[in-house]
């Protein structure tokens, strides 16, 4: 395979996202008995692009590069068509009762993305073909539960915005779940691409939410995602076609001048956002947190990166299975959590803070 085309990969410059089109494909044999799987590989031999197939999605071999880094740059230029053959779905909290494993993977570059915990050492993009399954073991979770409600979160390893123009999967599942009274869907997005969702049948049963940050973060650590202002403009669309709308502000980072950069963030909100999205507006907020392995795969991958890792100034919290991360000590967590709940119920007395974590 040439590497060539690498460089036209504008998305790890800082500039704004284009639509994901890979450079790389693979397909698992399996897939080809599926029809998504069977037009994927239609399209991209008709575009001409190098396929190759793979015994399994969680072991692609061949993606070149002759250094670490360039195999990275050219993993996140690869699509993987694949079978999701684990139907067990993981647990997705505070934010859903599971997972909805729809993709795995992301082509942005989101200097501390939590993609560079989960799925280390294989950042190419997974995407899966048999929805059908996926749903079905949906509804068997959901029926587990009655008469409670279930939620599912469609982007806890992937941004299913960012590759909804290839497979249309996340369109099936915004369907999928508006035919479900004890189903609920959430996912977010830094990507503005949402055009095709406009017209799905939601039945109001989906939490549309867009990542949002002080313009520091998305400056230094989000490239190759949306602006800003994309966001915003797609979140107005979203709320006017009935979504209820939500916005998670992740990370929560304290960089010099924080307290005014999470102000104005939420001002600037609060100005352009269209009336339709403060009917049933929800906020979470997640702090900024890393782990040992993510520290040195993003160091080693984004070596100029501003992103503070300093162990020193943070706490260390322990997690499942002995897998711990580093968060703000409380004092400064608390200070963070205080100046956004403060500045969210001033700009937005009617909107729901779910959680800060
Ligand atoms: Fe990770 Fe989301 Fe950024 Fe993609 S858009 S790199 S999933 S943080």
């Amino acid at each position: 395979m040439e590497t060539t085309r690498l460089n036209k990969a504008a998305s790890t410059d800082g500039s704004e996202a284009n639509l994901f089109e890979p450079d790389f494909v693979f397909f698992e044999p399996a897939a080809l008995d599926y029809p998504l799987g069977r037009e994927l590989y239609r399209r991209y031999k008709q575009r001409g692009l190098p396929i190759r197939m793979t015994t399994s999605h969680n072991q692609v071999r061949g993606i070149p590069g002759e250094t670490e880094v360039q195999q990275y740059r050219n993993a996140k230029r690869t699509l993987v068509v694949g079978v999701r053959k684990t139907l067990k779905f993981e647990p997705s909290k505070p934010s859903a009762e599971y997972a909805l494993p729809l993709a795995t993977g992301c082509a942005a570059h989101c200097h501390y993305c939590y993609l560079n915990t989960n799925i280390g050492t294989r950042p190419y993009v997974r995407v899966y073909v048999n929805t059908d399954e996926i749903f079905a073991q949906a509804e068997r979770y959901i029926r587990e539960r009655a008469p409670r409600i279930t939620r599912f979160e469609a982007a806890c390893t992937s941004d299913p915005v960012g590759i909804e123009h290839i497979t249309g999967n996340l369109k099936r599942a915004i369907e999928f779940f508006g035919n479900q009274p004890l189903g609920r869907l959430r996912f977010v997005t830094k990507f503005h691409h949402v055009d095709s969702l406009l017209d799905a049948r939601h039945n109001k049963q989906t939490r549309f939410r867009f990542s949002m940050n002080a313009d520091y973060v998305i400056k230094n650590f989000e490239p190759g995602t949306s602006s800003f202002e994309q966001r915003l403009e797609a979140a107005g669309k979203v709320a006017r076609a009935g979504y209820p709308l939500g916005f998670i502000l992740a990370p929560l980072y304290r960089f010099d001048g924080w307290e005014a950069g999470y102000t104005d963030l939420l001002k600037r909100l609060r100005q352009q956002l269209v009336p339709e999205a403060m009917e049933d507006l929800t906020f979470e907020l997640i702090q900024h947190r890393f782990t040992t392995v993510a520290k040195k795969l993003i160091l080693q991958r984004y070596p100029k990166t501003r992103l503070e890792m300093n162990e020193a100034e943070r706490k260390y919290k322990w997690g499942k299975y002995g897998r711990g991360k580093y968060v703000y000590p409380d004092e400064q967590a608390k200070e963070l959590q205080a100046h956004l709940e403060r500045e969210i119920a001033r700009l937005f007395p009617q909107a729901k803070i779910e959680y800060f974590t």
